[in-house]
């Protein structure tokens, strides 16, 4: 598992020089200048440090390695390619054509009830992609018809058609996967931060983007299905979705371009007794993950 940081910054700033002394390969545009560093780098606790000093953006992701993730029961579906808009786009219009909003709050925006199928723009340009994620949608997924049927289908996902905006007719070269199913229980989410919403006074947690997804605090049977829980911040709230090990083989073996993942802690003795060797054996193999999944950023 490497934590990786994008930083980006002014071009003029005289902070670049640095960052480049201290071995990092900037990429400067006409504005800003972006690099990505792993936590591993030998001088990553002096960068930190800057990024401190100058108070400068920073975003954490995790990339797991493929052992990693082959020994996850269960893992976290993350868009590897985001594509187009749900429309029509205008003032958010999508959201009154697509979802029931009677439970819906606007100000954290936790609530959407999908009744009717997206619409796009047009078919999407698929190129050597698979899978699309939409903008502002960060909870369902879009593939293409056949890599539904070859690889999601035979898992009892079923799908959802979607629609030309403009004229309303079925697009051909894209589906929705229904993912409908919500967790058998929820997520332990510890001391994870979370905020509470001042106006319907329900939850949602910060995006998790560091280290393994949390575990799930009952055994989970379905192959895809979402959290309980909503995830992130100011006015967007989104359920993870969440795969089963062997959904992820057979989208692997397929090569099916256009989706990441992270491992989720697994909780390898539920449904049996432990004896307290098994226990202590369990409590060991969780606080070393925890340690590895939870450094401070
Ligand atoms: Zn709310």
């Amino acid at each position: 598992m490497q934590i990786i940081h994008r930083v980006s910054f002014n071009r003029d700033s005289d902070i670049g020089q640095r960052f480049e002394d201290l071995g990092v390969e900037l990429t400067v545009g006409d504005i800003l200048a972006v690099f990505e560093v792993m936590e591993s780098h030998p001088h990553w606790p002096a960068i930190q440090a800057i990024l401190k000093e100058y108070d400068l953006p920073d975003l954490a992701r995790t990339e797991f390695t493929k052992d990693e993730l082959e020994k996850s029961h269960l893992l976290m579906m993350r868009p590897g390619w985001l594509s187009g808009y749900p429309m029509p786009d205008m003032d958010f219009g999508y959201r009154h054509m697509t979802y029931d909003l009677t439970d819906y709050c606007s100000h954290c925006g936790i609530g959407f009830l999908q009744t009717a199928p997206f619409r796009m723009r047009s078919e999407p340009k698929w190129g050597n992609h698979h899978v699309l994620m939409l903008n502002w949608v960060f909870d369902e997924y879009f593939v293409r018809p056949e890599v539904w049927e070859r690889v999601f289908r035979k898992y009892g996902v079923q799908s959802l058609p979607v629609l030309k905006h403009k004229t309303g007719q079925l697009l051909e070269t894209v589906v929705q996967l229904k993912i409908d199913t919500l967790a058998a229980s929820p997520l332990k989410m510890g001391d994870a931060p979370y905020e509470t919403c001042l106006v319907c006074h329900r939850t949602k947690f910060l995006p998790h983007r560091r280290g393994y997804f949390p575990a799930f605090a009952a055994k989970q049977d379905a192959d895809m299905f979402k959290t309980r829980e909503y995830f992130g911040s100011g006015a967007s709230a989104h359920h993870e979705v969440i795969i089963s090990s062997r959904l992820f083989r057979e989208i692997t073996s397929n090569r099916v371009k256009g989706v990441q993942f992270a491992p989720s802690i697994f909780r390898r003795y539920w449904g049996q007794s432990e004896s307290a060797g098994q226990s202590r054996q369990r409590v060991a193999d969780e606080r070393a993950v925890q340690e590895r999944s939870s450094e401070p950023s």
